[in-house]
């Protein structure tokens, strides 16, 4: 790990590059539609469909995106390859939540086809491929997440919930014991609309999570895949999310998402929407409102 005081340094010129574009709209209204509304979004909030796996892009518009995990392999770039413009092929901030191959595995060929302008991730992975990806992100800039970190947006700002760095003291290497705990989880505020990106966060996290607050949102990005182990009664109870996004493989081994996790995001009153079956799902925010746009229906 490189100390945080050098990479932190990146996180003001990385807000001063935001801020220049800054551009405040808030809104409240949630709908869903086909997506053929008027006039031109001017955010948006992608889940790819990559298999069993995580990538998510915030597309802020005025050529600033976020990606958030990269999936397992290369079926990342065909989402990026469809939604960035052709004249822009730099993405300002990649975060990675945890470093297993699900969630960095896209992100190997995202650094050398992309230029990335910083990288946020918080633990050693092990493997070839982990080791590649960390090598190439030492060529950019690195940032170390922190509780309470915030990267301001043009009409935005994520916040960071679970910075998960690891320590000496007993109580974080047994944090560490189990990578998906010690998720980077994100907040993200934009045009007054709200998503959670707690990685593959299990119960201990989200028992720290319940603890430090703040995770009521719209948009939930439903914790490992829906595992068993993640989505208890008491967060949902604290997120009371409108939309559960679970990123999932079609027939993976895993059972992802779990049938008794399902019924636990209906029982909190959240409607899913699932890459398996609904492809990449697309957040729309124009002014207002927000549109749920489902690749597949
Ligand atoms: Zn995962």
């Amino acid at each position: 790990m490189r100390k945080a005081a050098y990479t932190l340094a990146l996180v003001p010129l990385l807000a001063i590059v935001l801020a220049a574009v800054f551009l405040s709209w808030p809104g409240t209204g949630t709908g869903f539609s086909s997506g053929t509304g008027f006039g031109a979004p001017e955010a948006r909030v992608y889940f790819f469909d990559v298999g069993q796996g995580d990538a998510a892009l915030i597309d802020v518009g005025h050529g600033t995106q976020i990606l958030i995990d990269g999936g397992p392999d290369r079926a990342v770039l065909r989402g990026l390859g469809e939604i960035m413009p052709r004249f822009d092929r730099r993405i300002e901030l990649v975060i990675l939540s945890h470093p297993h191959l699900d969630h960095y595995g896209g992100l190997i060929d995202t650094v050398s086809r992309y230029d990335v302008g910083a990288v946020m991730l918080n633990q050693s992975g092990s493997g070839k491929p982990y080791e590649r990806l960390v090598e190439d992100v030492r060529a950019g800039s690195r940032i170390i997440p922190a509780a309470g970190q915030r990267i301001p947006l043009p009409g935005g700002v994520i916040e960071i919930l679970e910075p998960g760095v690891p320590g000496t003291d007993s109580a974080n290497r047994k944090r560490f014991s189990n990578p998906n705990d010690a998720s980077v989880v994100a907040r993200l505020e934009l045009h007054g609309h709200t998503f959670l990106f707690p990685g593959d966060a299990e119960e201990a996290e989200e028992r720290r999570l319940l603890r430090s607050g703040g995770l009521d949102v719209e948009v939930l990005k439903v914790p490992h895949h829906g595992s068993s182990t993640s989505s208890t009664e008491e967060f949902l109870q604290a997120v009371t999310p409108d939309w559960c996004i679970v990123s999932s493989g079609k027939d993976n081994p895993y059972g992802h998402p779990n049938p008794g996790t399902l019924s636990r995001l209906e029982t909190a009153g959240c409607r899913t929407v699932r890459t398996d079956r609904h492809g990449t799902i697309t957040f729309r925010l124009t002014g207002s409102q927000m549109r749920v746009v489902p690749q597949r229906r």
